[in-house]
């Protein structure tokens, strides 16, 4: 083994992250030795992964339980906007474009890349709609892209097989393709979910327009 049995283990460390290859790895490991402020870096991820949780409603990442947003009794109940990750709340929240709730699902459905149906949080917003009725309408914020079509179609089967009658929507055409939903400006994404159109079982198959 060329490096130091620690250094080793570090850059091991940086390849369970995604997109990092070994030579990444190796650079950012190597980038942290060098650098003074590496105490400050690994006392943040300690701190983060210490204090913080999921929302046991949203499965947003929060501080305190419920999070803000679940807690916060001036959000509109009625509406749930359903994403694929907590980026992607946080995105909507910045732009200030949405004023119910969410849920996250905590990925994307695409079994290539690892991430089936029982890894997302699919059950969980199951379990919500049963036991809230207040919700009147579900909003499917997934991103425009193949997996977003494949995870929507998922939630959709969900509710459907659930026997769930409550509005589904989905965000309105005309997003940039393969664009994440947190790389659009504020004015395009208040249009998507401004524009919000119904989603509808097709008569003639299995699928949903
Ligand atoms: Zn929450």
């Amino acid at each position: 083994m060329a490096y130091p049995a620690p250094l080793e283990a570090l850059v091991e460390a940086f390849q369970v992250l995604p997109g990092i290859g070994r030579r990444t790895a190796e650079r950012l490991a190597l980038h942290i030795l060098r650098d003074s402020k590496a105490r400050a870096l690994s006392r943040a991820i300690d701190v983060a992964v210490r204090d913080t949780k999921r929302c046991s409603l949203c499965q947003n990442v929060c501080e305190i339980e419920p999070c803000a947003i679940c807690a916060d009794s001036k959000r509109d109940v009625s509406r749930l906007l359903v994403v694929e990750e907590p980026a992607h709340v946080e995105s909507v929240e910045r732009a200030g474009v949405w004023q119910g709730r969410y849920h996250v699902l905590l990925g994307s459905f695409n079994p290539a890349e690892g991430t089936e149906a029982r890894h997302l949080a699919v059950g969980g917003l199951i379990d919500r709609l049963r036991s809230k009725t207040e919700v009147e309408e579900v909003v499917l914020g997934m991103d425009p892209d193949k997996e977003g079509e494949a995870t929507l179609l998922l939630v959709l089967e969900a509710i459907e097989s659930a026997g769930i009658t409550v509005r589904v929507s989905r965000l309105s055409r005309g997003l940039p393709a393969g664009s994440g939903i947190e790389y659009l400006h504020r004015g395009v994404l208040e249009d998507a979910i401004e524009d919000r159109r119904p989603v509808r079982r097709r008569q003639d198959g299995p699928s949903f327009y």
